[in-house]
């Protein structure tokens, strides 16, 4: 095996319900050479996969699952350039400097993706909306104004609300909040699918269900071999295997663990004011969003263990205890559940991801878009490595570097 294997995600995510139209895939007969093999087909894969093919790259994406049927089918989607270790904090884990630029890089991240998935031009639910990030456990009153003002310093517009303010212009009873600007909801599977045809239409080729089970880096060139018996020679690979790391990545930095979610059936008159996406400086933390149809999406309620059987079990009571959450927050909502799922979610120390060259393995990359904005990392990946394989260098690479 290149990669581990997961039971990815349980339960019925609100994203399986409507028909999408997928890329064209291929089944892989013999053997095939390639500038470059994307190994996973999920948000990751596809939008790393335009972007190369787009440069004029050869390229071949291949899935074991099929398109977009790992965790990506999974994700709330809420689309934050808003990074989950707040800035202050994050300061003091890799120095100030450091922290502005990834918060930075986040924003313009979530920019290039907003232009280009309009470029593109396929429906895949994107909105804008602004983000509302209630007091808690981990930052109180006095701590979040000093976000607010450390986050606005780095250029990130960022208005602190007072209990006053939260109340009069949400509803909600909390000591203060920071709304910030310019974020994103999307249907994660339609907007996979729809990149993945786009990097198809741009002359990339898809296989599936083809498994990658062996990699071997020489000099000049990464065989891959697959599980249906034809191997991939190609100049350069990249893993875009989500919460299923390859066993070439170091261990370290990095944790899968456990997190659940629910949609309820539409109900846009109960919905809050400015349908902003809501979170929480707390931990575990409650975050949700709402849907064109009207519907709420909410999640979190984390648990720091992967075992698949002992988080199917827990589904029940864990939706029912997202839903209290919510309707502590706002009384008037029907948080009946019309769809339940759970899935691994992948963390890291310092809320960013891991992209880069894996150390000891030439020419061969892996994403790891771990933490609460894997979305905002795969578009960030699509760029570092769309300008390390065109001649460029990014100037943020050295922030996610292994
Ligand atoms: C419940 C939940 C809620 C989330 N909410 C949010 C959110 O609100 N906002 C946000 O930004 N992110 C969120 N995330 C995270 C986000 O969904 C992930 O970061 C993102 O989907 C990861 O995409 P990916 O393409 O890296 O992985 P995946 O979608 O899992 O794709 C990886 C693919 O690789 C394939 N693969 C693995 N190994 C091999 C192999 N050896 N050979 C061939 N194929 C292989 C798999 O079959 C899979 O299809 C959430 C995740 C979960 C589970």
């Amino acid at each position: 095996m290149a990669t581990r294997k997961r039971d990815l995600r349980t339960g019925t995510p609100i994203w399986s319900v409507p028909a999408v139209r997928g890329p064209r895939h291929d089944r892989l007969h013999r053997d095939l050479r390639v500038d470059v093999l994307v190994v996973g087909a999920g948000i990751s894969g596809a939008l790393t996969a335009e972007a190369l093919a787009d440069a004029g790259l050869q390229v071949a994406i291949v899935d074991r699952r099929g398109a977009a049927k790992g965790s990506t089918a999974a994700s709330t989607a809420l689309v934050q350039y808003e990074v989950d270790e707040p800035l202050t904090l994050l300061a003091k884990k890799i120095g100030s400097d450091k922290a502005i630029r990834a918060w930075r890089r986040s924003a313009l991240a979530l920019g290039n993706l907003r232009a280009r998935t309009r470029e593109l031009g396929f429906d895949c639910g994107l909105e804008d909306r602004s983000s509302l990030y209630l007091s808690g456990d981990r930052l109180g009153r006095e701590a979040l104004r000093l976000e607010a003002e450390a986050r606005r310093a780095a250029g990130l517009e960022t208005v602190f609300l007072n209990r006053r303010a939260v109340l009069d212009r949400f509803t909600i009873r909390r000591e203060a909040a920071l709304l910030s600007f310019g974020n994103m909801v999307a249907d994660p599977r339609r907007m996979a699918l729809g990149y993945l045809r786009a990097a198809t239409a741009a002359g990339a080729t898809f296989f599936a269900s083809v498994e990658i089970t062996k990699v071997e880096a020489r000099a000049r060139l990464v065989l891959a071999q697959t599980a249906q018996g034809p191997v991939i020679r190609c100049r350069s690979l990249v893993f875009a295997t989500g919460y299923e790391i390859p066993h070439l990545v170091p261990a370290s930095g990095h944790k899968i663990i456990s997190t659940f979610a629910l949609a309820t059936k539409p109900q846009t008159r109960r919905l809050w004011p400015e349908r902003c996406l809501i979170w929480e400086a707390s931990d575990p933390y409650l975050y949700m969003r709402t849907t064109a149809d009207g519907r709420v999406i909410a999640g979190g309620e984390d648990e720091e263990f992967a075992d698949e059987a002992r988080r199917d079990a827990l589904l029940p009571a864990k939706i029912a205890k997202i839903g209290r959450g919510m309707n502590r927050l706002f009384p008037e909502l029907d948080m009946q559940a019309a769809f339940a799922w759970t899935g691994s979610f992948g963390t890291t120390a310092t809320g960013l991801p891991s992209i880069g060259e894996i150390p000891g393995q030439r020419n061969c990359w892996a994403i790891l878009g771990f933490g609460g904005n894997g979305i905002t990392y795969s578009r960030i990946a699509s760029e570092i490595i769309r300008a390390h394989f065109t001649g460029r260098a990014d100037p943020d690479a050295d922030l996610y570097a292994f």
